[in-house]
């Protein structure tokens, strides 16, 4: 999974601060979390995040939306989403599990490909 990595331009940044406060808010043990073209990992090895082509494709979708969006485009509009709608429903996240699960071959889960997709 390194070589689709480095074709996004992206970098892995290992025991991130930022990961791990988000580890602490998500309450959860590992954490994946992008900022522009970094993927700030915490709780997790970069040898393991690899492995898991679910979750390569999942935060490499972020990387395409901070693209599309713009670093602060993107961190405003995903916030908003995020107040509106929590973390799991807001739709940056929405789409990075559906395009997530279809680039890693998965089975697409029946409520999320019916959802319309906004920009
Ligand atoms: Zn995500």
């Amino acid at each position: 999974m390194h070589h689709k990595i480095q074709a996004a331009g992206a970098h892995i940044v290992e025991h991130s601060w930022l990961a791990r406060i988000a580890r602490w808010v998500l309450k959860t043990p590992n954490v994946a979390m992008v900022l522009g073209r970094q993927i700030h990992l915490s709780g997790v090895k970069k040898e393991d995040f690899l492995k898991d082509r679910y979750w390569v494709e999942h935060e490499l979708c972020h990387v395409q939306q901070y693209k599309d969006h713009g670093l602060a485009g993107f961190l405003s509009k995903y916030l908003i989403e995020s107040c509106r709608r929590g973390y799991y429903n807001n739709k940056f996240e929405a789409e990075a599990r559906r395009v997530g699960r279809e680039n890693a071959g998965l089975a697409v889960h029946d409520s999320e490909k019916h959802k319309p997709e906004k920009t």
